[in-house]
């Protein structure tokens, strides 16, 4: 049996983190669950840019997965940033085991408007199947409503879907089957 870790990083609603568990487990057809670890925050924090570097704490989330973890995605409120971007919505291993998204500027008070938490739980699942899709290999797609369609402003996130198209849907098919899954 293999799974699909969630993993909050530092402080996320409870109901952030179960809204995501029937979907990532219907998409990918892979149980998920939620693991709880440690994370030293001070070491990707950058006190000039008051954000966190989001490859360091990708390292750190996948340093010592268990064995019967297939993919490991960290959620976290933190404002993530890697040197050549301002931000990230996310940030993943293409056909690697970890990926990472922050729901930071996914919420509507980040931009001054009122709070919508089904908005949010949108933004969070499109973001995360899209981080964990290049965790199986699938790169950006042109298709404007597939979930794999890069997104660079939160209103980009929103013009797409939760699927992938049908060409990004049989690649992500073929590779669990190469996998036995
Ligand atoms: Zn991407
Ligand atoms: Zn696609």
């Amino acid at each position: 049996m293999s799974y699909i870790d969630i993993v909050p990083i530092g402080e996320v609603e409870d109901q952030l983190i179960f809204t995501l568990q029937p979907h990532l487990s219907q998409t990918f057809k892979v149980k998920t669950r939620i693991q709880r670890r440690d994370f030293d925050l001070s070491l990707v924090y950058d006190s000039m840019r008051n954000q966190y570097n989001s490859s360091g704490l990708l390292l750190q989330l996948i340093n010592d997965v268990p064995p019967d973890t297939l993919k490991i995605l960290g959620i976290t409120g933190l404002d993530l940033f890697i040197p050549i971007f301002t931000f990230l919505f996310g940030e993943a291993q293409l056909n690697g085991v970890g990926a990472l998204v922050s729901i930071h500027r996914l919420q509507n008070e980040f931009y001054g408007i009122p709070g919508d938490i089904e908005l949010l739980k949108n933004r969070l699942i499109k973001e995360s199947i899209h981080e964990l899709g290049h965790t199986f290999g699938l790169i950006h797609c042109f298709t404007l409503r597939c979930v794999m369609n890069t997104s660079t402003y939160v209103e980009e996130i929103d013009q797409k879907s939760a699927s992938f198209c049908i060409h990004c849907e049989q690649a992500i098919l073929n590779g669990l089957k190469r996998k036995n899954f």
